[in-house]
């Protein structure tokens, strides 16, 4: 992979917010296979498309592009909050990927792909509403927690600018194949478990830990009523998946 961002790209633009898009968009179609099938190259999606910047031609994976030359934290900024949640709720929200890109060498540094499955309405968070001097006033854009999305499902692609071999890349995807695969109703309950895991405290817990998450689960799944017995048995296909540990009986870990 040649990590290196087309400069010359560059002389026709003014703002380094469009230089910070133009340049980043073509690294991704120029080099990036996709994550799930590894064909090149990514299509770019048509100008105004929301929600999504590229789409795979083989296998129909969506993926939305953030780049930046500064470095993300655990809050990353998206867009309109009741858009975002939307295409999460309704399971057609596009892998992430975000780039950290050298200004001075024009070469990507790092680079971390989300999978989409593992998006949970838990980690998207509104932000506060534009003022009334800005020209959206009232706007209302959102942030995703990253610390809410299991580190399993937060790929390493590239890493302070050395490509991750793509054998290990398209494993460590690979795991979440099955989340793909089972049916959307079971795909909402497993990532949102799995968000509320990462928020307990690092450690062995017990199902019954989950429990005091019981009305946020009941808000995000009105229909069903057996919490319990649903915390219980995503988890145990999640160890069944590799993606937690059992220690023992009614004893889990999170894979890190
Ligand atoms: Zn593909």
């Amino acid at each position: 992979v040649d990590l290196s961002l087309r400069a010359e790209l560059a002389a026709g633009y003014h703002s380094w917010s469009q230089i910070g898009r133009v340049l980043p968009e073509d690294w991704v179609h120029r080099e990036l296979p996709c994550l799930r099938c590894s064909r090149k190259p990514l299509t770019p999606t048509p100008r105004n498309t929301k929600t999504r910047d590229f789409d795979c031609d083989w296998c129909g994976e969506p993926y939305e592009l953030k780049s930046t030359k500064k470095k993300f934290g655990r809050m990353v900024a998206d867009g309109q909050f009741d858009t975002l949640l939307g295409t999460v709720t309704s399971n057609r929200v596009p892998n992430f990927l975000l780039l950290e890109y050298d200004s001075s060498g024009f070469s990507v540094r790092n680079l971390i792909a989300i999978h989409r499955t593992l998006i949970s309405p838990e980690s998207i968070r509104p932000r506060k509403p534009l003022s009334d001097r800005a020209l959206r006033k009232g706007w209302v854009g959102s942030t995703m927690d990253l610390a809410l999305i299991p580190p399993a499902a937060r790929v390493s692609v590239v890493y302070e600018g050395l490509p991750i071999p793509w054998p290990i890349v398209s494993e460590a995807w690979g795991r979440f194949e099955f989340m793909i695969q089972i049916r959307p109703e079971n795909q909402g309950w497993i990532r949102d478990v799995l968000a509320l895991v990462q928020k307990l405290p690092p450690g062995p817990f017990h199902p019954t830990d989950l429990y005091q998450f019981e009305n946020r689960l009941r808000e995000l799944h009105p229909n069903n009523r057996n919490i319990g017995p649903k915390i219980r048995q995503q988890l145990q296909f999640l160890v069944a998946q590799g993606a937690l540990t059992r220690v023992r009986r009614g004893v889990y870990l999170r894979v890190e």
